[in-house]
């Protein structure tokens, strides 16, 4: 089993372990023995934009356990900068190679029943951690009401996010950071890696959880689209082997590499890579780099994305957003001190702006460039106490809602 050296030795995430698994890949692959389940091909890749209703099931046992909307929300931001917005950032010699999945992930609205829902359920579990003796692989015990965990909502149809304690209860284990199973068929996995409906989905550390997780590390805050690289069938850009430049990842255009990479350095190359020999893609989102460097796709990831999205999770996705698009948003804490947040969950994520006036109707603040987040952070420290109106704009549409400041309080 891969074990990885934690990110930032001097956080006491992991106490008396310095090693951690980032990711449960190893024990998910099963036999290695590359098969062709499908030879299908797309032209264009990124060129359609899907939209996949997520929920998160917050399982825990503390309160620490039980992580903030904000921290959720915080994720949800990271992974649509990584699979919907995509800046382009890189290195220019990945330039050309780089491809956005156009993937936009949003809170579900609506529950298998059709109940209204905020996209985040939470319950109380009696395991103090579900990385246990017991092989979290084999019985997926968060997956499972009747092991301490959360039922799946339609997995064909949702997107489900498992939170919990992944921390180690046995010395011989490493803690996890998350983990996840390919679509059932997708290309390059052996059978032995695919799993059943009710296990489809990803299972995530709530110390990975959000840049803005009082409890986590920032560096981990991309795991999750890592994990989501998974669930659409990639694998490490080094394939399943170490140490072995023969060895590929079985999409065409990620350059070779050997072994995982830890840190951000820039000069790392592992394998001569084809007439131009590119350096190791640390910033590959299927490599194990911080996140401050990490989360970009290649063409041919983005390819392979589209393909078993459209073939093996056809039910998951929609062109247009499948709910309404009205302007959902919410204030909190509200009555609020020194600081707020916006929650925006619309869907429109055209022009969006964001207006706060007085109780006078003046202009007091106004927001610059957070049309693509669902989270937005308002400082308030300079309003004096009092009511405030925040204005919410949408490519059509205006929403109003109260917010009370109270510095005293
Ligand atoms: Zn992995």
């Amino acid at each position: 089993m891969t074990q990885i050296k934690i990110i930032l030795l001097s956080l006491l995430l992991y106490t008396n372990c310095s090693i951690a698994q980032t990711c449960g890949y190893d024990s998910i692959v099963g036999l290695i023995n590359f098969k062709d389940y499908n030879s299908y091909a797309i032209n264009d890749p990124g060129l359609i934009d899907f939209y996949i209703p997520v929920v998160f099931h917050v399982i825990y046992n503390s309160d620490n356990d039980n992580i903030h909307d904000s921290v959720i929300l915080n994720q949800l931001d990271i992974l649509n900068e990584c699979f919907f917005f995509c800046e382009d950032t890189i290195r220019d010699q990945f330039k050309e190679i780089v491809a956005c999945p156009r993937i936009l992930f949003y809170l579900a609205s609506s529950d298998p029943y059709g109940k209204s829902t905020s996209g985040i359920t939470r319950n109380y579990t009696y395991r103090k951690s579900f990385n246990s003796s017991d092989s979290i692989y084999k019985f997926d015990t968060p997956k499972y009401k009747i092991y301490g965990g959360v039922d799946a909502w339609d997995t064909d149809r949702y997107l489900n996010i498992w939170v919990c304690n992944l921390e180690s209860l046995n010395v011989n284990n490493s803690s996890l950071l998350g983990y996840a199973f390919p679509p059932t068929y997708a290309k390059n996995w052996d059978q032995n890696s695919f799993v059943a409906v009710e296990r489809q989905g990803v299972v995530m550390s709530n110390k990975a959880i959000g840049s803005n997780n009082p409890f986590g590390n920032p560096q981990y805050s991309k795991t999750l689209v890592h994990e989501m690289g998974h669930y659409f069938g990639l694998k490490h850009i080094w394939g399943d082997k170490t140490s072995d430049c023969n060895d590929d990842d079985g999409i065409d255009d990620t350059p070779l590499s050997s072994n995982p990479s830890f840190s951000c350095s820039l000069s790392k190359n592992t394998c001569e890579s084809g007439m131009e020999d590119l350096p190791d893609m640390i910033e590959n989102a299927m490599d194990y780099a911080p996140s401050s460097c990490s989360g970009y796709f290649t063409k041919g990831q983005v390819q392979r994305i589209t393909i078993n999205l459209l073939n093996f999770r056809p039910k998951l996705y929609s062109a247009e957003p499948r709910e309404a698009t009205e302007i959902r948003f919410e204030i909190f804490p509200n009555p609020a001190q020194s600081v707020f947040f916006i929650y925006n969950n619309s869907l429109d994520i055209r022009n969006r702006k964001y207006e706060i006036f007085n109780s006078n109707g003046v202009l007091v603040y106004k927001t610059q460039s957070a049309e693509r987040k669902v989270l937005i952070k308002i400082p308030s420290s300079n309003l004096s106490n009092g009511i405030y109106y925040v204005r919410v704009h949408s490519e059509s549409k205006v929403e109003v809602k109260k917010v009370f400041i109270n510095s005293a309080f």
